[in-house]
C-alpha cells in the first residue's frame, strides 16, 4: 500500500482502494498487472533523437516517416506530447526537455536536455535520422508550459537558438493558454487554437 500510495496523484484513500481492489481480483490479474509494470521498467527506455518514451532505440513519432523533420516542438515531458498529438495542429517531430528552468530548485540549463536540442538544430547531433542524413529542422516551437518556469526556459532556448542558428524560425504557443497550468491538463480545442496562433520568438 505504501508503495501504491507512491504513485502520482495517488492519495491515501486510492491507494487504499486500490489495494482492496487488488485483494480481490484474481491472481492472474494480478500478476497480469505486475507483469505489465516489469515490462515498462525493462522495456521502455527514452529515444535516442528526441527523448520521448520508446521501447526501442527511437520512439513512435521520429520512426514514423510520414512526420515532417523540418518542425521540432519542445515541451517539457513525455506526458506533454500526448495532448498536442490530440489536437492534430502538428506534424512534426518533438524534444523532450526533461522539465523547466528553476534556478531556485536548482534546475539549471546542463539538467535539461537543452544542449541536445541546440545540437539537433545546428544538424551536429547524432545519431542523425534514419537514413543518416541530419534533420534540417526550420522551426522550433517552443511548448513549455505558460508558467514562470516555462516561460523562463522558452526565453532560454529562444536566446541560444537566436545566437547559434539564427535562421532558424523561433515560436512559441499563442495565449489562450491558461497562465499557470499544466499544457497536460489543457483541453485540444485550448491548446488547437494555441497551436494555430503560434508566434515568432525570434
Ligand atoms: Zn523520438
Amino acid at each position: 500500500m505504501t508503495e501504491l500510495g507512491k504513485l502520482p496523484g495517488i492519495g491515501g484513500r486510492t491507494a487504499q482502494r486500490l489495494a482492496f481492489h487488488l485483494l480481490r481480483a484474481s491472481e492472474e490479474d494480478a500478476l497480469a498487472l505486475a507483469d505489465a509494470i516489469r515490462e515498462v521498467k525493462e522495456r521502455i527506455g527514452l529515444c535516442e533523437i528526441c527523448f520521448n518514451l520508446a521501447d526501442g532505440p527511437r520512439c513512435r513519432i521520429c520512426s514514423d516517416e510520414r512526420r515532417e523533420p523540418s518542425t521540432v516542438c519542445v515541451v517539457e515531458e513525455p506526458s506533454d506530447i500526448i495532448p498536442v498529438e490530440r489536437t492534430h495542429e502538428f506534424h512534426g517531430r518533438y524534444h523532450v526537455l526533461g522539465g523547466a528552468l528553476s534556478p531556485i530548485d536548482g534546475v539549471d540549463p546542463e539538467d535539461l536536455r537543452i544542449a541536445e536540442l541546440l545540437a539537433r538544430v545546428a544538424g551536429t547531433h547524432e545519431p542523425a535520422n534514419a537514413d543518416g542524413r541530419p534533420e534540417e529542422i526550420r522551426e522550433v516551437v517552443l511548448a513549455t508550459n505558460p508558467t514562470t518556469t516555462g516561460e523562463a526556459t522558452a526565453l532560454h532556448i529562444a536566446e541560444q537558438l537566436h545566437e547559434r542558428s539564427p535562421d532558424v524560425t523561433v515560436t512559441r504557443l499563442a495565449s489562450g493558454l491558461p497562465v499557470g497550468a499544466d499544457l497536460e491538463y489543457a483541453d485540444e480545442l485550448t491548446l488547437g487554437r494555441a497551436f494555430s496562433g503560434r508566434r515568432r520568438l525570434s
